[in-house]
């Protein structure tokens, strides 16, 4: 689709190019992702300012011409998140979720629930949307939050683990272990494949993928080990995608 086009995106990538230019990689509202060339944008006085920086959610104005990337025109500040700039653990997590964001979701289609997702954790770690519930404890940009996120992300991706039965046999009793090859939970009949997975770590799954994100779920740190091995290898096996560690 030639010409110009205006879309809402959070800036995944900046990367310096040339002289002054940057590339960028976009996870937009409208297109999915988006490649983009932000021409002369480390002059002084660029009109683009510092805006075009990762976690950046923009209204973006851009112009696709006939190369893979797409022209920057135009960009307006929907959030900065000026307080996630300035913790380094937040930083830290928020860098991560762009991540998975890269590598789970490359399809230039438009998938709102995993723009919605990535804006609601971007605010989140900012601050500037508060959290509640059991994952206080943690904090917004601990473990049990980034893995939230990272399950909801999967969901949203298609590639969600089959929690509520065993992912070989259907039998809904006895689960005692995760297969990343079957895609879910599997019951000590199935387990041979699979590693073990604690009622706790079972638990969180479920709970992270009912709740709010701000309301992620507490478990301790040998569970969260287990739900993070357990999102690891489903994407492994399901969507061929392998992520950073998650803290
Ligand atoms: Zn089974």
């Amino acid at each position: 689709m030639p010409g110009k086009f205006k879309t809402e995106a959070v800036v995944l990538r900046s990367i310096r190019f040339g002289e002054a230019d940057r590339v960028l990689h976009l996870y937009s509202a409208g297109r999915g992702r988006i490649g983009a060339i932000a021409k002369g944008v480390r002059r002084p006085r660029s009109r683009f300012g510092g805006r075009l920086e990762p976690f950046f959610r923009l209204d973006l104005v851009l112009h696709q011409g006939r190369g893979d990337l797409a022209t920057v025109t135009a960009a307006h500040t929907v959030a900065a998140h000026p307080h996630l700039r300035a913790s380094g653990p937040a930083l830290g997590a928020a860098a991560r979720a762009c991540d998975a964001v890269l590598r789970l979701l490359d399809s230039q289609e438009a998938n709102p629930a995993a723009y919605n997702l990535l804006c609601r954790y971007l605010a989140i770690l900012d601050g500037s949307e508060s959290i509640a519930g059991d994952g206080e404890a943690d904090g917004a940009a601990g473990l049990a939050t980034a893995l939230a996120f990272r399950l909801k992300l999967a969901l949203a991706a298609g590639f969600s683990p089959e929690l509520a039965s065993c992912a070989r046999c259907g039998e809904s009793d006895g689960l005692a272990g995760f297969s990343g090859a079957a895609g879910g939970v599997v019951c000590g009949a199935c387990e041979s494949g699979g590693f073990p997975l604690s009622g706790e770590a079972h638990s969180f799954l479920v709970e992270a993928l009912g709740r709010p994100l701000a309301q992620a779920p507490i478990a301790d740190t040998g569970a969260l080990r287990q739900a993070e091995r357990a999102i690891a290898e489903t994407l492994e096996h399901h969507a061929h995608v392998h992520l950073r560690a998650a803290a």
